[in-house]
């Protein structure tokens, strides 16, 4: 083995940082969507919340103003009765149903007032929401079209960077390819050179020193090491 071997072997762990990179940027992309695709989601929700809110209000109301109509039917017939009331007994019988049936009265008109109150409340907030809703639809729709360019020239890019590892990996020595893939299942960056610090030479992953035969085995610039402490591949960079 010699130099040029290792050098082969830096140039495609190069290659795969650049890949490694360009895969990151592409889950960033990826994540962005999604937030503006949650976003647009949950301004649908609201809209859709208070729509139900507003359709139970109207129901309620509707329900009221049924009991209203019964309630003022009843009070119209109780006073049409009072005129061919027969005693006293009877006539305080009437009168106090005549009350409860006016309290009734009040109690579900104010009932309906405040429903209808909470209708046009909740009419509001779906308008809002609706306003909100096609804001971040649209704001996704534009995000999304940058988020697709620049998705496919990252594509693109990683498309030419395995082309050129590809070609990479074949110049590189049988061995040292297959003690670099193994490692790269477990650990990445896989190759790093070591660090040069006070005299001693440590590993560039971990940061754990070198012994000193491994030190003297790597100065010769020819020979890949696994360190101790992660098994990542050092290499010594003259
Ligand atoms: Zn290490």
């Amino acid at each position: 083995m010699n130099f040029s071997d290792i050098q082969k072997l830096v140039d495609l762990a190069e290659a795969d940082l650049r890949l490694f990179d360009i895969d990151k940027q592409l889950r960033d992309l990826d994540a962005s969507f999604k937030t503006l695709e949650e976003k647009e989601q949950k301004a649908a929700e609201i809209v859709f919340a208070a729509a139900k809110e507003k359709e139970n209000a109207a129901l309620k109301r509707k329900n009221a103003e049924i009991s209203l109509a019964q309630a003022e039917e009843s009070l119209k017939k109780r006073k049409e009765s009072s005129q061919n009331i027969k005693n006293a007994q009877a006539a305080q019988k009437l009168e106090s149903e005549m009350a409860a049936l006016s309290d009734e009265i009040s109690n579900l008109e104010t009932e309906i007032l405040s429903l209808m109150e909470a209708e046009k409340e909740a009419e509001d907030r779906k308008k809002n929401a609706e306003k909100e809703a096609a804001e971040a639809r649209k704001s996704a729709r534009d995000a999304s079209v940058k988020i697709k360019e620049k998705e496919d020239s990252l594509s693109a890019l990683k498309k030419q960077e395995e082309e050129k590892r590809e070609s990479l990996a074949k110049l590189c020595d049988v061995d040292f390819l297959s003690k670099y893939e193994a490692v790269k299942k477990k650990k990445f960056p896989a190759l790093v050179s070591c660090s040069f610090r006070e005299g001693k030479l440590f590993c560039g992953g971990c940061g754990m020193s070198l012994t000193a035969s491994q030190s003297e085995e790597i100065k010769k610039g020819n020979s890949l090491l696994n360190c101790m402490n992660c098994f990542r591949l050092i290499y010594f960079k003259k």
